[in-house]
């Protein structure tokens, strides 16, 4: 049997973020001692009151179909947060709830972009969305960044890079892999300028509790009318809640983009699981202290792990001011991300993601969303494997 795959499917490089760490958790399984550094998701378990609320829903037989976009206690909730954090009017209609954040980046994209059309995206870059932009046949162009700018683009790299066909930005700060985070000034540069030329940005910001150092997140559609009306923004429960395994995210749009969205997801995945909803009701207007002593531990990690990553020969890494990733230049040890990172978990069993995945093959992305002890010896092992590359 033939069975012909879809040129777009094709096309698609597999996640390796999701592949490496399945491999470092089989590995596991087989009962090796492996340090796991993959991790795209926080290890601390979801807030006892957000289970609660959805166990109580379950319970009570919350379990039909809920409209596509999803409840509007939700998209209500949502509308209030972005209210009061971020000083933005949105209606509840203009809230589509997702089946996570990256199923709303998807739907921005399918819902903006068509053949023909450039996506703009700065690299380091989350690794699907090039992916994402390649299923909606529109093709991705990438501006490259280093850690000589902290990984930032630049308004004059951005300038350079718009065409005609130029449609949509796409910004993420705090910024995974890289945890680099724009400050308001430079994300303002950059949005101005896609106004100026009427393209549009897609601001994916679910890190936006997660800084460090007085770090500020501002977000992109704040700063005018002119940006409301340009910006799209991805964020969803994942991170600052620890609800990677619920699925849910949303989107805030302009009310034509958000329709269009309701309706692919209508025909597409339908709502968002209904007793997850809650959960994600529960998350926004709840306490939020709890983000306090994880923000103080995730700091904790990231100083030691920052330490240790410059003591070690051929390593250098900027202090991320966000996120829950390091991401050190390997350069210095005269090996690629891939290789790197395959040397690693065979001699050390340290699992870390090449930066090749995000575009960066000088780095590898650590994540430090793992115990302190973990970090403490997958670092120990880390710094033998680079001093016995030097001999
Ligand atoms: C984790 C993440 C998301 C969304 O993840 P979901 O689990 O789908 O909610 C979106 N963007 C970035 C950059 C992320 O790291």
């Amino acid at each position: 049997m033939n069975y012909r795959i879809s040129t777009r499917a094709a096309a698609l490089a597999p996640s390796l973020t999701l592949a490496i760490d399945s491999k470092a958790k089989a590995m596991k399984a087989d009962g090796i001692d492996v340090v796991g550094f993959g991790a795209g998701e926080p290890d601390f378990d979801t807030p006892q009151h957000i289970k609660d609320a959805c166990a109580q829903a379950l319970a009570a037989g919350f379990t039909k179909y809920t409209p596509a976009a999803g409840i509007p206690e939700l998209r209500q909730a949502i509308a209030d947060k972005h209210k009061r954090e971020n000083g933005l009017n949105y209606k509840p209609s203009q809230i589509i709830a997702s089946c996570g954040g990256k199923h709303a980046c998807y739907n921005v994209i399918l819902a903006t972009c068509q053949e023909g059309d450039e996506v703009i995206i700065p690299a380091p870059y989350w690794l699907s969305y090039p992916e994402m932009v390649k299923l909606a046949a529109a093709t991705p162009v990438i501006l490259q960044t280093t850690d000589q700018t902290e990984f930032k683009v630049t308004p004059a790299q951005l300038r350079a890079a718009f065409t005609p066909k130029s449609r949509l930005f796409i910004l993420n700060t705090p910024s995974n892999p890289t945890g680099s985070v724009y400050t308001p000034a430079e994300i303002k540069a950059l949005t101005d300028l896609c106004i100026e030329r009427g393209v549009l940005i897609m601001s994916d910001e679910i890190y936006e509790h997660l800084l460090y150092d007085g770090a500020v997140h501002q977000s992109a559609a704040s700063f005018s009318p002119a940006h409301y009306e340009h910006t799209i923004i991805v964020h969803g429960f994942a991170k600052a809640w620890s609800m990677t395994g619920w699925r849910l995210g949303w989107c805030a749009a302009p009310e034509p983009i958000a329709k269009a969205i309701d309706a692919i997801q209508g025909h597409s995945t339908s709502n968002p699981t209904s007793f997850a909803q809650k959960g994600g009701v529960a998350a926004l207007n709840g306490p939020q202290d709890h983000l306090r002593g994880w923000l103080g531990e995730f700091a904790r990690r990231r100083s030691y792990a920052h330490q240790k990553l410059n003591a070690m020969p051929g390593i250098t890494c900027l202090n991320a001011k966000g996120a829950f990733y390091l991401f050190p230049n390997i350069s210095g040890t005269g090996l690629k991300s891939s290789e790197f990172c395959a040397k690693l978990l065979e001699q050390e069993k340290v699992a870390a993601v090449p930066g090749i995945a995000f575009g960066a093959d000088d780095y590898v992305r650590l994540s430090y969303a793992t115990g302190m002890a973990n970090i403490e010896k997958g670092l120990e092992r880390m710094e033998r494997f680079v001093k016995g590359l030097k001999k």
